[in-house]
C-alpha cells in the first residue's frame, strides 16, 4: 500500500522537487519519479512515498534463537515478517531474492498492522520480529505495528544493519524491545566495498540502541579472506568492549557462499574458534559461535563460576536450572538473560 513517508525533507531548490530521505545514513536525494537506494521509498511529485506499507514478503514463525537472539526470552516463538528492497548491496547476502528486489518485481502480501498482531497471537508467539531483509526502510509499517503489538503484550524485535539514523531510531525505541545488529566488518573500506554503506552509523546505532535500553546483541558474520583477519575482529572485540560493554552478546557466524560471493569457502571452524579466542581476550563475557555445529558454542555459561545456564543446540534451547530472575544460582554472579 502506498503511504506518505515520514522523514524526509524538500531540498533547498524547491523548483525541481527533488527530496531528501532521511531515513537511514545515506540520506538520498531522489528526484521525482525516482526510488532512493533502498528501492522503496519513491519521490511522487515531490513528496515521499513509502510502496511497502503493509506488504510482507515472508512471514514466519520463528525460534528467537534463528534471530540470533540469546539473551531475550530464550525457548520462545516470535512471528517474522519480511517486505522487499534494502538499503545495503551485499553479495553474499542470504536472502537477496527479497532484499535486491524491488516490490514490483515479487508477490507481496498485505497484512496491515492489526492483523500482523493478531496473527502473532494466533500462533501463539510471544512476540514479532521485522527482519528477513532491512526493517528500517519498513519504518512506518513497523513503526504502526509495533505500538500494537506492546499494547497486545508482545515483545518486538529488530534484525538490522544499524543503518537507521537517530530520528527514526529514537522514535521506535519505545516500542522497540531488541535488536540483533549486524555489523559486516571492521573498516571503512570493507563496509564500502561489501555493502555501498559506511561504518561509522553502523557504530553510533549500537551505541544509540545501549543508550535508549532497547536490548542488544551483535553479529559478526566471517567471511574468508574479506573480513577475517585477526587484526580487524580484535579490533571490533575491542570496540565492544569498550564502547557496549563486555555484557553484550557477541555472535561470530560462519559463511556460507551464496548470491555473488558462492566461490568462497565455508568459514573453516578453526576462524570461529580463533574469533572466540580474540572476543575472550578483548574481555567480552558473552561470545556464540553460530551457523556451525559447533558443540558448546552456543552455551550460556556463567563467566564467574563456570556453570553452564542455558545449553543451545541447533535451534533447540534448554533452560537448565542454574538460572533465575537474571541471576547464577551458584554465585548469584547477573546474568543479563531477559525473560528467564
Ligand atoms: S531509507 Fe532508502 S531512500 Fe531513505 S535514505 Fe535510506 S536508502 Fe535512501
Amino acid at each position: 500500500m502506498l503511504k506518505k513517508a515520514m522523514h524526509w525533507e524538500s531540498t533547498e531548490e524547491k523548483e525541481d522537487k527533488k527530496v531528501r530521505c532521511l531515513l537511514c545514513a545515506h540520506n538520498c536525494v531522489i528526484a521525482p519519479g525516482k526510488c532512493g537506494i533502498c528501492g522503496v521509498r519513491e519521490n511522487r511529485d515531490g513528496e515521499l512515498y513509502s510502496l511497502i506499507y503493509g506488504l510482507a514478503s515472508s512471514v514466519g514463525v520463528d525460534p528467537i534463537e534463528k534471530k540470533p537472539l540469546f539473551h531475550f526470552h530464550p525457548g520462545s516463538r516470535v512471528l517474522s515478517f519480511g517486505t522487499a528492497g534494502c538499503n545495503f548491496r551485499c553479495p553474499h547476502c542470504q536472502n537477496w531474492e527479497i532484499s535486491q528486489c524491488g516490490p514490483e518485481e515479487l508477490r507481496l502480501q498485505e497484512i496491515m498492522p492489526a492483523e500482523a498482531v493478531e496473527m502473532a497471537k494466533r500462533h501463539r508467539c510471544e512476540g514479532m520480529a521485522w527482519t528477513y531483509n532491512e526493517p528500517a526502510i519498513w519504518h512506518e509499517y513497523a513503526l504502526d505495528s509495533m505500538k500494537l503489538a506492546k499494547e497486545a503484550g508482545l515483545y518486538t524485535v529488530y534484525v538490522t544493519n544499524g543503518y537507521i539514523n537517530e530520528k527514526p531510531l529514537r522514535e521506535i525505541a519505545p516500542y522497540l524491545d531488541a535488536a540483533n545488529v549486524d555489523v559486516k566488518g571492521f573498516s571503512d573500506e570493507f563496509y564500502k566495498e561489501i555493502a555501498g554503506a559506511r561504518l561509522m552509523p553502523v557504530l553510533k546505532t549500537c551505541k544509540l540502541m545501549k543508550e535508549l535500553n532497547i536490548h542488544l546483541e551483535v553479529t559478526y558474520l566471517v567471511i574468508p579472506t574479506k573480513n577475517d583477519s585477526a587484526d580487524e575482529m580484535r579490533r571490533f572485540c575491542e570496540w565492544v568492549a569498550n564502547e557496549l560493554g563486555t555484557e553484550v552478546p557477541v555472535h561470530f557466524s560462519a559463511f556460507h557462499p551464496d548470491y555473488k560471493l558462492a566461490s568462497l569457502p565455508i568459514t573453516p571452524s578453526g576462524k570461529l574458534k580463533e574469533a572466540h579466542e580474540i572476543g575472550r581476550a578483548a574481555g567480552l563475557k558473552y561470545l556464540y559461535l553460530g551457523n556451525a555445529a559447533l558443540r558448546g558454542f552456543g552455551d550460556t555459561v556463567c563467566p564467574k563460576c563456570g556453570n553452564t545456564l542455558i545449553e543451545r543446540s541447533g535451534f533447540s534451547v534448554r533452560v537448565l536450572g542454574g538460572i533465575k530472575n537474571g541471576r547464577c544460582l551458584a554465585c548469584n554472579r547477573r546474568i543479563p538473560v531477559i525473560g528467564v
